[in-house]
């Protein structure tokens, strides 16, 4: 039966597919294809491992000592019960056989099955066996992270997601595109799927400028957060259809309703072409003012993607993204100096000669180094306003010490600015150029060239944005993070769906706060970019131009879009019309009207 599912629209189009459901737990785990050819290989690395888990298992029950407690006996029997369990097993088979998932996604998929069996349990004691369940899962996926699949992935990078979408016509299973549902996933995780094969992405939890969201538009894929119980109400292999522009999901469609989608699908694509013509067309308004599109990026591989969507630089690395999520691919806790340093190149060489701004560590909130602290960080009730960004870079001086010779030494290889988030206090910024200055004497006591760095911070609390006449003794520029800034400014956490009607960009003492870093900067002079989302919503550009705004930042899939605003706006023009928005109590309705 056909239902809708309301959320957040993140990242815009159509994608139509069948569901994946992935726990948030198990987002780590690598989804690929493997070719028809080996999977028989593939089955029997589940098989090996499942096999080797059994003998750990018999072998921990044989040695048990004579006056341990018989429950543990009992239990290490369901486990060996559970191993050998017929529907895990012909499941198992069934997802590399006829899907072709690679082992670990086939493993967890059928467990993700089993378990919501077991949820739906009268018996409470059979509903306590899925923990059991989990860890015999756990054990066997530890077992083959040892042994990697032997095969290539069939599939990466979204590669044939349009001939995908024809699958559904053909019902050619292999070609039928596959939409992630999750009750939640990581930033870090989410990053993870850059390299997949996702159509599109659901999430019960998130805001529209949550760090999974903005991961999730990065992928320039439909993407629905904040859809609530999504997760819950989906089933494995549903048909389901997101419609990233409105926010909206319809599971089980009928045919009438796949072919209106298909149809706006199309349609989509067909503006998109249309946009990629504007590619080498220079950002110039109408009377002939120059604007400044940039580049937000999370890895030195997005520099590429960046260069193509016509970015004249890059405005905001996340450089937090080399340092999350190292655990579960084995990496030490965090990238040392050559590690980074070698990140910084690969982004500047990128680039090919276009200005780098590389943001120094933004950890903490809703960006958990991983996903342990993640847990950590919870215990404390308002992570957003805890040891994040700036504080804890400098909670950790050989840490950031550590990221700051490595930026300085990148800056040798191209032009580099260096932006820090989050400053708020005189004492920050000043401990910031003292650390800055430390890793340079460093550097030159161990006869390590570097490079000049412009130097910027970010206003992102409102306390930064009535103080900028100290700032701009200090910085050569200001980037303004809307996404914090709006949250702090409101009171509402920008990750928490159950809010997100209240996270409102136009609210007037948001916009007060904008219209004066601007203000200030320009009066002095100084340089001033918009790296939020903000700068990527086409709704808000005319706006920003008319406040005086010439320089904005963000995901290269929103950079036509806003060019194209850019070349319809006469910027002169729009400076009055910002301020009457300015005065009034009510900015939205002006935007929508103008
Ligand atoms: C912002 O806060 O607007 C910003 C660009 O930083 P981040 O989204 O990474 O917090
Ligand atoms: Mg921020």
């Amino acid at each position: 039966m056909t239902f809708s599912v309301h959320g957040l629209a993140v990242s815009r189009g159509i994608a139509i597919g069948r569901a994946v459901l992935v726990a948030s737990s198990r987002a780590d785990v690598a989804h690929y294809f493997v070719d028809a050819s080996k999977t028989d290989d593939e089955i029997m690395r589940v098989r090996v491992a499942r096999n080797a888990v059994i003998d750990e298992i018999t072998r921990i029950k044989l040695d048990l000592p004579k006056d341990a407690p018989h429950e543990l006996a009992a239990l290490l029997d369901v486990h060996l019960m559970l191993l050998q369990d017929e529907q895990l097993i012909t499941g198992v088979k069934h997802w590399i056989s006829d899907r072709h998932y690679n082992a670990e996604w086939a493993l967890t998929t059928q467990y993700e099955l089993i378990a919501r069996q077991f949820d739906d349990m009268e018996d409470e004691y059979l509903r306590e066996r899925k923990a059991d369940l989990e860890q015999v899962v756990e054990r066997i996926l530890r077992r083959m992270r040892g042994v990697a699949s032997p095969m290539q992935p069939l599939r990466q990078a979204g590669a044939s997601r349009k001939e995908s979408r024809q699958g559904l016509l053909l019902d050619d299973i292999e070609d039928v595109p596959l939409v992630l549902v999750a009750h939640d996933i990581s930033p870090a995780d989410m990053l993870q799927f850059k390299q997949s094969l996702f159509a599109g992405f659901v999430t019960d939890v998130g805001g529209k400028t949550s760090h999974t969201a903005i991961v999730a538009r990065s992928l320039d894929i439909p993407a629905v957060v904040g859809a609530r119980s999504a997760s819950q109400l989906i089933k494995q292999d549903d048909w389901v259809i997101i419609d990233g522009d409105a926010g909206v999901l319809i599971v089980d469609p009928s045919s009438i309703i796949l072919a209106e989608y298909g149809f706006k699908q199309r349609q989509g694509e067909l503006e998109r072409e249309r946009l990629n013509r504007l590619r080498h067309t220079p950002a110039m308004t109408i009377d002939g003012q120059r604007v400044e599109l940039l580049a937000n990026i999370e890895m030195p591989g997005d520099t590429p993607g960046a260069l193509a969507a016509g970015a004249v630089g890059v405005g905001l690395f996340r450089s937090e993204f080399l340092f999350m999520g190292r655990e579960s691919q084995g990496l030490g806790k965090l990238p040392d100096e050559e590690e980074q340093y070698l990140a910084y190149c690969k982004a500047i060489d990128g680039m090919q000669g276009l200005p780098v701004t590389i943001r120094t560590v933004d950890i903490g909130s809703d960006k958990p180094l991983d996903k342990l602290a993640g847990k950590a960080q919870d215990g404390h009730l308002n992570p957003a306003l805890g040891l994040r960004a700036i504080r804890w870079s400098l909670a950790d001086p050989p840490m950031f010490l550590t990221q700051l010779r490595a930026i300085l030494r990148a800056a040798a290889h191209g032009r580099v600015n260096l932006l820090v988030p989050m400053l708020v206090h005189a004492s920050e910024i000043r401990q910031t150029l003292s650390l800055l200055d430390h890793a340079r004497a460093e550097l030159d006591n161990r006869g390590v060239p570097y490079g000049p760095v412009q130097l910027g911070a970010m206003i992102e609390i409102p306390a930064a944005a009535l103080t900028l006449k100290l700032f701009l003794r200090y910085f050569d520029f200001l980037s303004i993070g809307t996404n914090d800034l709006i949250q702090y400014t409101l009171a509402i956490d920008r990750a928490d769906e159950s809010v997100a009607h209240l996270y409102d960009p136009c609210h007037p003492a948001v916009l007060r706060l904008i219209a004066d870093t601007i203000a200030e900067c320009n009066a002095q002079g100084k340089g001033v970019s918009v790296c939020g989302e903000m700068a990527g919503d086409v709704t808000m550009t005319r706006l920003l131009l008319g406040l005086g705004l010439r320089s904005f930042s963000m995901h290269p899939s929103q950079i036509l879009a806003v060019k194209q605003q850019i070349l319809r706006a006469d910027a002169g023009k729009l400076k009055s019309w910002a301020a009457r928005v300015l005065a009034s109590d009510d900015p939205a309705a002006l935007l929508q009207s103008a």
